[in-house]
């Protein structure tokens, strides 16, 4: 079965001024569950877009999105929202942390809010995570205090703590120097193959696209190459 599931997905911007512009020209593209995927291709060729598509952040223009089997055309935004927040984890290259809290409470944080997990428990699975991502004695550090690989791992927690069946990431990797981008692709790939969930990075690195089960790559607005393996 398919974690996501586009069929003619077409976005554009500025629609009815007189700068509109089509940026993505009728995607087709199945996820399979579990499956561990790099989405390439040049700036400006739309993966941001596409990422903030099947993310449900925007919504597209015309086409059909569906996530786990749920067709998301005719939700509104509160039930985007709760499939967002059942689903989907990020990770972006900025992060997005809360700067004034420490890396506990960012990882705690979306399963308290959004899925009324128990304090107590949210913390047991988040020191567990924080843990696994190597910050063992980083837990009450704030945010801002980390280095930007730390922030990365917090992210990935983060990312994590809700057990997502797909993981979206943009660039995770971007703004790292080598040895510590591979560190991060490495728990991306562990936890990939450990629960199971997909994952979509967007990643401008061939080293860390070849060894992903798939990659496409989009030029202009458009699906241009699909490899297996
Ligand atoms: P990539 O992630 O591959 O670099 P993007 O998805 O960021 O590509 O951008 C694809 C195209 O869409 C670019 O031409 C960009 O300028 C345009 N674009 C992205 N976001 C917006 C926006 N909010 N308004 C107008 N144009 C946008
Ligand atoms: P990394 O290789 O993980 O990016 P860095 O060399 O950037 O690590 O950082 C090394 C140490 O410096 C880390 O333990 C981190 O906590 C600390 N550090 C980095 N940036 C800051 C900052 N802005 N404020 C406080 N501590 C920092």
């Amino acid at each position: 079965t398919a974690i996501v599931s586009l069929r003619g997905l077409r976005k554009s911007y500025g629609v009815g001024t007189p700068v509109e512009t089509e940026v993505l020209h009728g995607i087709d593209i199945e996820l399979a569950e579990g499956e561990f995927c790099a989405l390439i291709g040049p700036s400006g060729s739309g993966k941001s877009t596409l990422l903030n598509l099947i993310g449900l952040l925007e919504r597209p223009t015309s086409g059909d999105l569906a996530i786990a089997g749920s067709e998301t055309a005719g939700l509104k935004e509160q039930a985007l929202t709760v499939l967002r927040g059942r689903h989907i984890g990020f990770v972006f290259q900025f992060h997005h942390l809360l700067p004034a809290f420490t890396a506990l409470e960012n990882v705690m944080m979306p399963s308290i809010i959004e899925q009324g997990v128990a304090t107590a428990d949210a913390e047991a699975i988040s020191r567990d995570l924080l843990l696994r991502v190597g910050l063992k004695g980083h837990e009450h550090k704030k945010a801002n205090q980390l280095s930007g690989g730390q922030q990365q791992r917090v992210a990935i927690a983060r990312a994590l703590s809700r057990s997502p069946r797909l993981i979206l990431a943009d660039e995770p990797t971007g703004n790292l120097d080598t040895h510590t981008a591979d560190d991060i692709f490495a728990l991306l790939r562990e936890f990939n193959r450990e629960r199971g969930s997909a994952c979509l990075i967007v990643t401008h690195d061939p080293r860390l696209a070849a060894r992903c089960d798939r990659r496409i790559e989009l030029v202009d607005g458009r699906v241009a190459h699909v490899s297996s393996a």
